[in-house]
């Protein structure tokens, strides 16, 4: 019997895991559905190039048919292991904007202002360079400068300088906008997962009990009252107790956590209905809301050698890096590969930026999946502000499948502007004299592409996700919403949801640091409510 089971290892599980277990007299444990971190692609920030391809370490899904997008499935990756995404995703350390936050609160979330939230973003950041009131300096999630930094990626800065925009040397400062190199979650030249950051140090606690390559099947409940879990191991069942007054945490991520619900019996009528589940609790807005970034690439090869790549000069340049990683945890293995990047308004109706652009010193495609040969480069443009909402559903009722996936990306008009002006400022972006010594010529699209009508072609057959869904659980208290501001699921007791699905409206930037914020921030909730 436990006074807290935490569901799913990823970045929110993970603080939740060290700052309830903090507690000695709290009994807690962790389950999580992947295997230990224990592969050196995790740990070598380049290994990220290997990620999308594991089949142990990542649940590799794909979405349901996109309409907009040719009728295309699209592969969606996500971490399965400690850390979960945190321990696959590119390292790029990003808040969002103020008026993320602040939007929150204006739905009716108390204690979500950016006012509100900012304490927790400090908590969690162990800044290694920054010493300002805005970031902190001692909170485990390392956060540093690259190492090693390609002059390709300083060419992309250069490039938005040359366009007018201003260098931005921290996006997470008091504005935004801009230009820069990313900052990173990396530790010593390591990814700094949220495992490695809140899980890794605390694991000898003897209040806290990990259980690795466990699948949660289903939170069982006795009237509304929360009282276990059940999970799949080594193809058995097996059922642990909640304390009178325990909770269940739920930290499965935007995906898997409305899916859990739903098994459980806390849904949509129709969608437990369909699946003859029996109904704990209609919750309407369980696995809506769904929002993603959606992405579309530009690449130009290159006649300089300076890229990462994939030639037989890049193999012997690999090798030594490689000793030169062991040696000193420098080099280009130390590259989370999105470099760079840049925040900008797509037009001047924009208040704030609503594009994001990553700069990649190395040809990606299909998520590197696919390995290109050769010296080139590539430019992710991607639209942060969607308006297109989808859903997650259940493929079946067995809790080892995989939930259907809906985004329905690009069925709002004003997504398919934003990213159609994103792409023509990319595009210009990569014509500056900043990149003159390196390019070649456009091998994405590759074809003639000029007019608007060829550049929605173009996205409708090469957009991919840029990995940040949320929104599933929403915290709220309209009919829509899973979680009341404390992340409790309305009308059941000792059960919150605490990952991305919570987000209301999905920040503008990258997400897991906002998702360990949400994490801390729900810790101190329930530490300060005991
Ligand atoms: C390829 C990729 C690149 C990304 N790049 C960046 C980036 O550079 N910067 C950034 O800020 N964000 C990035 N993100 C997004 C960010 O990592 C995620 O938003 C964040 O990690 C989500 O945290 P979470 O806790 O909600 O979910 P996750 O971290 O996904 O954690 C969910 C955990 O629950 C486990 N789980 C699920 N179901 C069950 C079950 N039934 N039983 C037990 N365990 C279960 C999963 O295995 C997983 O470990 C990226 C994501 C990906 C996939």
């Amino acid at each position: 019997m436990y006074d807290f089971i935490i569901i799913g290892a990823g970045s929110a599980g993970c603080v939740m895991a060290n700052r309830l277990s903090a507690d000695t007299k709290k009994k807690v444990l962790l389950i999580e559905a992947g295997p230990e971190d224990k592969s050196a692609s995790i740990h070598v920030p380049l290994g990220i190039a290997l990620l999308s391809r594991s089949k142990t370490l990542n649940w590799q899904f794909n979405t349901d048919v996109q309409t907009e997008l040719n009728s295309r499935e699209l592969f969606w990756p996500r971490g399965k292991t400690y850390g979960g995404s945190s321990s696959i995703n590119a390292m790029v350390y990003i808040r969002g904007q103020k008026e993320d936050y602040d939007s929150w609160e204006k739905l009716g979330n108390k204690g979500w202002s950016y006012k509100d939230v900012l304490p927790y973003f400090i908590k969690s950041e162990g800044n290694q360079t920054i010493n300002c009131k805005l970031h902190g300096n001692s909170g485990p999630l390392f956060v540093d400068n690259l190492r090693t930094v390609n002059r390709l990626s300083d060419a992309f800065v250069d490039a938005g300088e040359e366009l007018g925009y201003k260098v931005n040397n921290d996006f997470n400062g008091d504005d935004q906008n801009g230009f820069g190199r990313y900052h990173v979650t990396q530790k010593n030249g390591e990814r700094c997962s949220a495992a490695k950051a809140y899980l890794t140090p605390v694991l000898a606690r003897s209040n806290l009990d990990v259980i690795s390559a466990a699948q949660v099947t289903k939170i069982v409940f006795e009237g509304n009252k929360t009282v276990g879990v059940e999970y799949a191991k080594n193809n058995a069942t097996h059922s642990i107790g909640l304390k009178d007054k325990g909770e269940v945490i739920l930290s499965g991520g935007a995906l898997n956590s409305p899916q859990i619900l739903m098994l459980s019996g806390i849904g949509p009528e129709a969608e437990l209905k369909r699946h003859g589940i029996s109904e704990v609790k209609k919750l309407e807005g369980v696995g809506q809301n769904l929002q993603d970034h959606l992405d579309i690439t530009l690449m130009d090869s290159s006649i300089s050698k300076e890229a990462i790549a994939v030639t037989p000069l890049g193999m012997v340049k690999g090798a030594m890096a490689t000793v030169d990683y062991i040696k000193n945890k420098k080099g280009f293995l130390t590259s989370n590969v999105a470099e760079s990047g840049g925040f900008i308004k797509s037009d001047k109706s924009q208040k704030t930026p609503n594009i994001q652009f990553h700069f990649l010193p190395t040809y990606l495609k299909d998520h590197g999946r696919e390995i290109m040969l050769g010296y080139g480069y590539t430019l992710h443009i991607c639209d942060i502000r969607p308006k297109s909402r989808g859903f997650i559903a259940l493929k079946t009722a067995n809790p080892l499948d995989e939930p259907l996936i809906q985004p329905r990306y690009l069925t709002e008009e004003d997504d398919w502007v934003n990213l159609v002006n994103g792409y023509k400022i990319g595009r210009k972006l990569l014509k500056t004299k900043a990149f003159a010594p390196y390019r070649d010529k456009e091998v994405a699209p590759g074809s003639i592409v000029e007019s608007d009508d060829q550049i929605r072609e173009d996205i409708r057959k090469r957009a991919e996700s840029i990995y940040h869904p949320v929104g599933t659980c929403k915290m709220g208290n309209d009919k829509m919403a899973v979680v009341d501001h404390q992340l409790k699921v309305h009308g059941i007791k000792g059960l919150r949801v605490v990952d991305a699905s919570i987000m209301p409206n999905v920040v503008a930037g990258n997400t897991n640091a906002p998702t360990i914020m949400i994490a801390e921030k729900a810790a101190d909730m329930i530490l300060n409510s005991k």
